[in-house]
């Protein structure tokens, strides 16, 4: 119980802005229109987010999850080809150099009792 504030503490500092699902389930209706697991990140990943779901509404598949874990963006979605999945590689990678709150890519580390992915200025504030 007490790890479980820490975290939600935490998350309230460091991530006052989240991705949520209802930035773009009107926009996208049909990229999401099978059940949710989880969808969201820190603001910082929405370019991240915006490319997949502008992919996923181009190419007519679905996206099942996105989540942060480990310090990094992590996505499921419904279809599965080798170009997809390098795809989704690409993003996850990238996760690991921009800094999930705000977006910078200055000093960037994931790291912490959590494993955070912050830029050096939100890691120290
Ligand atoms: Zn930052």
């Amino acid at each position: 119980m007490v790890i479980f504030e820490k975290l939600l503490i935490r998350r309230k500092i460091k991530l006052d802005k989240y991705v949520r699902l209802s930035d773009y389930k009107d926009k996208y209706p049909d990229v999401f229109k099978q059940r949710m697991a989880s969808f969201g990140c820190g603001e910082g990943w929405r370019g991240l987010v915006d490319r997949l779901v502008q992919k996923a509404f181009d190419e007519n598949f679905c996206i099942l999850q996105v989540k942060e874990k480990f310090g990094l963006l992590r996505i499921y979605v419904t279809l599965y080809t080798e170009e997809l999945s390098a795809f989704i590689q690409d993003l996850e990678n990238e996760s690991s150099k921009i800094c999930e709150e705000c977006g910078s890519t200055d000093g960037v580390t994931t790291m912490g009792d959590w494993l955070k992915t912050y830029c050096k200025k939100c890691r120290n504030s």
